[in-house]
């Protein structure tokens, strides 16, 4: 089934310890539609300016990504610096320039309002919302969002967040969406504020779910679940880890018949599953020529990690 995403598609510059790129493809609408495409057909809404061309494009095209909904204008796209000298777990924002986000108005091309599934990636509240409003019939929406939206757009995404089935937010940014040190605490927060599920991301340590009173009948079926992070002897650039593991998530769960609590749990190991191949090259290198048998022998690698008998 198909997913929709609406989200960043970027220009990045990036420095690790393992070195630096001045340029290269990134945006969050770019990770989570690349690892996406490994489970289920994806289509693109965003837009790009005149330093996007066809080279750009067909990184996309080339994992059978619908790009149709990717706006072409005049001007520059966004573009978004960081570093990760001072922690690989967590970017450090050096700029970001919105370029032509700033007054892009979102359309829904013909033939995209049969998808099902809809992931409003990282960008500002006011487009997820938008985008949100133009799909009525999906079956699933799920999101995400970052520090630079929760400091300063906070109402806008009080409201997305008042529709979502799933938010996917870093630790540290599920603390600062709360007001909460405490995670627990910060999750039954987030939880009483619309999202009916929250999974949250902790980079190389994995992530937690947390349920709310509705997403499944039993008592039992909510208590949280942690998925590992495999443990890598390099992490290269962690950028796009995080969308890269919405992407595994969201397709690994638009490509089963319906969401049941096994589904769900196994939708966090192909998560992290995408966010490990994610880190093991600089941009999108890696997430461009993976194929599904390297995907499940990495799957079995993380049952392996944390079977207990
Ligand atoms: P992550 O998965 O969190 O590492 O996401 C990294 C991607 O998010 C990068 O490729 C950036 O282009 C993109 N990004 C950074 N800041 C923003 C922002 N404020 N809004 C939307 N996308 C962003």
């Amino acid at each position: 089934m198909s997913i929709l995403v609406v989200g960043s598609v970027a220009f990045d510059a990036i420095e690790t310890p393992s070195g630096t790129r001045d340029r290269c493809l990134g945006g969050a609408a770019t990770y989570f539609a690349l690892a996406a495409s490994y489970f289920t057909p994806v289509r693109v809404i965003a837009v790009v300016g005149e330093d996007f061309g066809p080279a750009e494009e067909s990184v996309l095209t080339l994992r059978g990504i619908d790009t149709r909904g990717i706006e072409h204008v005049p001007g520059k796209s966004f573009f978004w610096s960081g570093s990760y000298m001072k922690n690989l777990n967590e970017a450090q924002t050096l700029n970001t320039e919105l370029n032509v986000f700033q007054s892009f108005s979102p359309k829904i091309p013909p033939g995209y309002d049969d998808s099902e599934y809809l992931f409003l990636a990282n960008i500002d509240p006011l487009l997820q919302a938008d985008v949100r409003a133009k799909m009525p019939k999906v079956k699933m929406v799920c999101g995400d969002t970052m520090n630079y939206w929760i400091r300063d757009h906070a109402d806008n995404l009080a409201r997305v967040l008042r529709n979502l089935d799933a938010l996917l937010i870093n630790d540290g940014e599920a603390k600062m969406l709360a007001g909460e040190n405490n995670l627990v605490r910060a999750a039954h927060k987030i939880l009483s504020m619309g999202p009916k599920a929250l999974v949250v991301k902790h980079g190389e340590y994995g992530a937690t779910s947390f349920f709310g009173d509705t997403t499944f009948p039993d008592h039992a079926q909510r208590t949280p679940f942690r998925a590992p992070a495999l443990p890598l002897a390099e992490v290269v650039d962690p950028t796009g880890a995080g969308d890269s593991f919405a992407g595994g998530f969201f397709g690994y769960i638009a490509s089963q018949p319906r969401l049941t609590p096994a589904v769900f749990r196994r939708a966090m190991f192909y998560g992290g599953v995408m966010g490990s191949f994610a880190v093991e090259r600089f941009g999108t290198e890696r997430l461009q020529q993976l194929d599904r048998k390297e995907i499940e022998d990495r799957f079995a690698l993380f049952r392996q990690l944390s079977h207990l008998d």
